[in-house]
């Protein structure tokens, strides 16, 4: 559920029209509502009621300051892949202690300064890793604390750009090596094993694969604990999808999820991590833009929109379904008559288009439409491609809202390239 709903005759974001936030703040811009990411968080973290869970927002999603201060404010903690990110958590608010370090390539530099901060553990994703981290924290006199991201060979199910989970992918150590990998952190002074992790992708839609998944990680603990590591956190990792379109099945409830990790877990003495983005971010946000032409192709009728494929990359990447929903609520007078349209951006590539022959209503240059579900991987893929300017954020709380990301100028776009002094005169 979120909070972008019609209300007399527009849409609002909780009790803003989108309307005045387009004339104040102008269009392309982002508008995230906070009641949503509030019950977003809620609901997940209801769901594992009973067991001590710690939920880290995996920052990668959406990394604007504000949605992370807010989601600081309900307790949460953040999965972070770089050491922007972790300035950008702990800025937020996010105590180091509910800050987890994921990702496969991560530098010396950032496994100091996660050190230095004193984060709850690295997700280690090689061998050649732990060596790094081992040798890092040796340097600074400290022990690093690690949970290995194993890769249990199990297929999500999703969009193979976000199946993270197979053999073949880069990430996790193979599901055989494991044990002789922990047994190594034991042999190394300057790594201890806390945990063991596992993230099998994004965008589930079932909850098999990650049973399948969860099971496997259960009994791998069990084996661990009984070899003498004392393994204390099982990260689950994140992944549950989200409905995008209204047409297709729902994704299981965060309830369903919490449930089948209970079962899984059964009488298992352990805490467990929990690192969902898109389920928590994704609702919570709306890309308002304006339709510039409507132009007739020869078999078809094209919107052309200010938003552009720099602006959320999702279609064009990973050939994701947005809902576009007019501003204007539609009525049944001849106005509204349902059309079919390609809604394309303005940017010089075909794969600029967001939606092809998608039933919508006859719109006029001017008319606001909303990209629905953009509140995750949307501002933070976004590029300056084509010289566009990033777009702004905004962050509506209840009746009011606040510009929580200025719209950069062309002058600040520009000047961060510099000339060379040859080239000057
Ligand atoms: C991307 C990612 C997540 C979050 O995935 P969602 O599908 O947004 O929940 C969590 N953990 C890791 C390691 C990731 O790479």
């Amino acid at each position: 559920m979120d909070h972008f709903s019609y209300k007399n005759g527009e849409m609002h974001a909780e009790d803003v029209p989108l309307s005045q936030i387009a004339r104040e703040v102008g269009t392309p811009v982002y508008v995230y509502s906070t009641a949503t990411l509030q019950r977003h968080f809620r609901v997940f973290s209801g769901a594992f009621e009973g067991l001590d869970a710690l939920v880290c927002f995996a920052v990668k999603a959406n990394s604007n300051q504000a949605v992370l201060s807010t989601l600081a404010r309900e307790g949460a903690g953040a999965d972070v892949v770089s050491v922007g990110e972790l300035e950008r958590a702990l800025r937020a608010g996010i105590p180091a202690e509910r800050i987890v370090f994921s990702g496969v390539g991560k530098k010396p530099s950032e496994m100091r300064r996660a050190l230095e901060a004193g984060i709850k553990q690295f997700n280690v994703e090689s061998e050649p890793e732990l060596e790094a981290l081992n040798h890092v924290a040796g340097e600074m006199g400290v022990v690093a604390p690690v949970s290995l991201r194993v890769n249990p060979d199990v297929d999500a199910k999703t969009h193979h750009k976000i199946a993270t989970g197979k053999s073949e992918n880069k990430f996790g150590i193979a599901w055989a090596k494991a044990p002789a990998v922990y047994s190594q952190i034991k042999a190394l002074g300057n790594v201890s094993a806390v945990g063991v992790d596992v993230h099998i992708g994004s965008q589930l839609t079932d909850l098999a694969p990650f049973k399948l998944a969860f099971e496997k990680v259960v009994s791998m603990v069990a084996d661990l604990r009984a070899a003498g590591h004392d393994i204390r956190h099982i990260d689950l990792g994140g992944g549950l999808g989200i409905p995008y379109d209204p047409d297709e099945e729902t994704p299981p409830s965060p309830v369903a999820y919490g449930d089948m990790i209970k079962s899984v877990l059964g009488d298992l003495p352990c805490s467990i991590i929990l690192e969902p983005g898109r389920l928590i971010a994704g609702n919570a946000g709306i890309l308002l833009s304006e339709l510039l032409y409507v132009k007739h192709g020869e078999d078809r009728l094209f919107y052309i929109v200010d938003a552009a494929m720099n602006d959320l990359l999702r279609p064009a990447m990973y050939d994701a379904f947005h809902n576009i929903l007019p501003v204007a609520e539609p009525g049944d007078n001849a106005r509204n008559a349902v059309v079919e349209a390609d809604f394309v951006g303005p940017v010089c590539e075909t794969g600029d288009t967001f939606a092809k022959a998608r039933k919508t209503v006859l719109m006029n240059p001017g008319d606001l439409v909303a990209f629905k579900s953009a509140g995750a991987y949307g501002a933070v893929m976004a590029s300056t491609y084509n010289s566009r300017e990033l777009i702004p954020e905004v962050l509506v709380n209840g009746g009011s809202y606040a510009v929580v990301r200025a719209r950069p100028s062309l002058d600040d776009l520009i000047g961060l390239d510099t000339v060379p002094d040859w080239l000057k005169d």
